[in-house]
């Protein structure tokens, strides 16, 4: 065994995954991901646990898959996180654990997040319950929205004995995992219902079609429910567009109805009533791991994909992964290029998009150099569909209809590190609070609120 070479993981050939949906990485056999475990050097100071925003104690769940002890290894993950298959999946681990792993510094670094993927892939396929409830306490929780932030809060608040009931605004719960990151990357049915299913064995009772702040508000579950604490995670689903013209026309989407569209009413199946009308020529503006997903989602619908954005490769925001599985599949890129119209034809439909060429100047406060307009450089490119993607931010609906709620000047919930927010009993925590970010961060929101509610209620009550 090479110890500075990671163990290659099985993928689907791009050609044959352009075409369809199902997922594009195979996972590890158990050989390998034993053989993968065996490279860990079980380091006494941890770098990489001091990296993962829910603190997994990595080095001994990789020690229980170089032993083959599958089971352990998937009971250490559950002390930790509710979501181990979709954080295996979707975590920017290279930008974590993964970064910091001490045989990172002469080889490739240990592969936690597949090894992570594999124990929980094993544990679910032996159907073995992870997690236990301690006795009920009869106190009454609300956790506002499904995705990881409220799906961790829930589970933690649920073991320490709470009535957790947690209302979604959707027909299904989980968030950004069922509605945004799309089946290639995550399944739906096999993995996140599954994750998000274990919280109904903790009691977590789940009501969907809540939308709160119109059908109930904040104010009356505290006070005429018996809610004696509320978890806020209703993440970032708003829509940013260009505030160019032309947006308006048929055929531009918000890269989150587009992806909705697919995930949640399953556009890709001919068996479902609720298709989507993609042209022959899609324009994705925007470089991030959301425009990745939208382009990917798009191509499997048939159509010629072009992502335009107005750095450079280098400087594309979206997982070094997602990059390249779109390369390889076919995605074609427009590096150095904004649109300034979105063109339409006489009936009201996207026919173009009018664009202009850009050039790198020096680093603005992001760090990253800034795009600057080449004078004289415009030029139109034929499309039929232009999907936006250029980022969310939380929806005013819960901060409008909710009194003594304090919002920053982003439109994000104020909240302390243990999610407390400005208004008594009320707590906060992911993309509602932080803006638009990752899915470990908003489980390490919800963990810490969760542990936040229990020392309020325990002092409240003692
Ligand atoms: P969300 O997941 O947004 O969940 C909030 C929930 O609250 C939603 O279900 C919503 O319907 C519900 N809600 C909102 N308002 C109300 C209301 N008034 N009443 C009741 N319910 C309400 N992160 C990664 O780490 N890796 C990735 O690969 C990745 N890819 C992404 C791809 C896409 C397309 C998108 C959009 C995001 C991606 N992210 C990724 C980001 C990540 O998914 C989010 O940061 C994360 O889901 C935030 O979790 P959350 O629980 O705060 O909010
Ligand atoms: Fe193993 Fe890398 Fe963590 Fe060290 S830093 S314990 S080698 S995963």
């Amino acid at each position: 065994m090479d110890r500075f070479k990671r163990v290659p993981i099985a993928e689907q050939d791009p050609k044959v995954r352009a075409t369809n949906f199902d997922e594009v990485c195979l996972g590890y056999t158990e050989e390998e991901a034993i053989q993968e475990a065996k490279r860990c050097l079980n380091c006494k100071n941890k770098p990489c646990v001091g990296q993962c925003p829910v603190s997994i104690d990595i080095p001994r769940f990789i020690a229980h898959i170089a032993e083959g002890e599958f089971e352990n290894a998937a009971h250490v993950l559950a002390e930790y996180s509710a979501l181990p298959a979709v954080c295996g999946r979707v975590c920017p681990q290279e930008e974590q654990c993964e970064q910091v792993c001490v045989l990172g510094i002469k080889g490739d670094a240990v592969a936690i997040g597949k090894l992570e993927r594999f124990a929980a892939d094993w544990a679910r396929h032996q159907g073995i319950k992870l997690g236990e409830r301690k006795e009920s306490n009869g106190m009454k929780v609300a956790v506002i929205g499904s995705g990881p932030a409220g799906i961790t809060c829930a589970g933690e608040l649920a073991k320490e004995g709470y009535d957790v009931t947690m209302f979604e605004a959707l027909h299904e719960p989980g968030g950004v995992l069922v509605y945004g990151i799309p089946e290639f990357r995550l399944p739906k049915e096999e993995v996140v219902k599954y994750e998000v299913n274990s919280l109904k064995n903790l009691g977590v009772k789940i009501e969907t079609n809540v939308v709160v702040g119109r059908t109930v508000t904040v104010d009356q579950l505290l006070n005429e429910e018996d809610f004696k604490a509320i978890f806020i995670g209703s993440g970032a689903g708003l829509p940013i567009f260009m505030g160019i013209p032309g947006e308006n026309l048929n055929g531009v989407f918000s890269a989150n109805e587009f992806l909705t569209r697919n995930n949640l009413m399953k556009a890709f199946r001919e068996d479902y009533d609720t298709p989507i009308k993609l042209g022959k020529k899609v324009a994705v503006i925007g470089g991030g791991n959301v425009a990745m997903d939208a382009a990917r989602t798009a191509l499997r619908l048939g159509s010629e994909v072009y992502v335009i954005y107005r750095r450079t490769e280098e400087e594309l925001p979206a997982r070094l992964e997602e990059i390249h599985h779109a390369m390889a599949e076919g995605i074609n890129f427009e590096f150095l290029t904004s649109p300034t119209e979105v063109l339409g034809n006489d009936d009201g439909w996207v026919r173009g998009l009018k664009c202009q060429r850009m050039e790198l100047g020096e680093p603005d406060a992001s760090g990253r150099r800034r795009p600057i307009v080449i004078e004289g450089s415009e030029f139109e490119l034929e499309m039929d569909t232009v999907i936006m993607a250029l980022g969310t931010s939380p929806n005013p609906l819960i901060p409008a209809t909710t009194d003594g709620l304090e919002l920053n000047k982003w439109d994000c919930i104020v909240a302390d590190e243990h999610g407390q927010t400005s208004k008594e009993a009320v707590f906060a925590g992911g993309d509602a609070v932080t803006g638009a970010a990752t899915v470990i961060l908003a489980m390490g929101a919800g963990k810490d609120a969760a542990a936040g509610i229990d020392k309020y209620l325990k002092e409240k009550n003692s």
